[in-house]
């Protein structure tokens, strides 16, 4: 999120947030500080999306003031018309009831899904425009193997998360294999996912 990385990142699409892990580490007043820095780069129109942030069940001492910034995420993704990239864990229902009370206008990417097809359908029909992507869960999740092929495809991205030595590529062929369809066209969809969400000042 500094300059730094940035710079690394130009050309590239870039996404901020406060990951629910860093509450643990940070102090209010460091948080403040990086709320700050990530309004900043909204007004400069330098992201691509708003996130990761979210709710983690795994981390309760820190549960309140999770749920705290992921309202001031959403907010600032709706605000501004960025994807939410979502860090979920353990936390399906606290997703339902937050988008039974206050629906957003922004799509909300559920990153490195763990769900079943019950939440899926609830979310979609709560909020249609979710989007679930997967990872290396395709492989060494049986849950996540049998669920993937009944996730429309409009809705499906895919991604390596923080793993650096997995292939994106190798992520692509095995999706494409546990669905059965044709990996070219499952690399189509989801650019034509990625597009549709792509927020207006960065999707010409
Ligand atoms: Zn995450």
């Amino acid at each position: 999120m500094d300059e730094l990385s940035l710079q690394k990142t130009k050309g590239a699409y870039t996404s901020a947030g406060i990951h629910p892990w860093w509450l643990e580490d940070f102090t209010r007043a460091e948080i403040l500080k990086l709320q700050d820095n990530i309004l900043n780069l909204v007004r400069e129109k330098r992201l691509w999306a708003i996130g990761e942030t979210g709710i983690d069940r795994v981390y309760p001492e820190t549960l309140e003031y999770q749920i705290e910034l992921f309202h001031w995420h959403r907010e600032l993704a709706d605000d501004f018309g960025l994807p939410l990239v979502i860090h979920n864990v353990r936390s399906g229902s606290d997703f339902l009831n937050i988008l039974k009370k206050n629906p957003p206008k922004s799509p909300w990417v559920f990153h490195d899904f763990r769900g079943n097809e019950e939440l899926v359908k609830e979310l979609l029909r709560l909020h249609p425009e979710s989007y679930f992507s997967f990872g290396i869960s395709i492989d060494n999740s049986p849950q996540i193997r049998e669920l993937l092929p009944t996730i429309p495809l409009s809705q499906v991205f895919l991604e390596t998360d923080s793993q650096k030595h997995l292939d994106i590529h190798e992520i692509y062929l095995r999706a494409s294999e546990k669905i059965g369809i044709d990996l070219d066209f499952l690399k189509s969809q989801v650019w034509l996912n990625f597009k549709r969400i792509s927020p207006q000042h960065l999707s010409q």
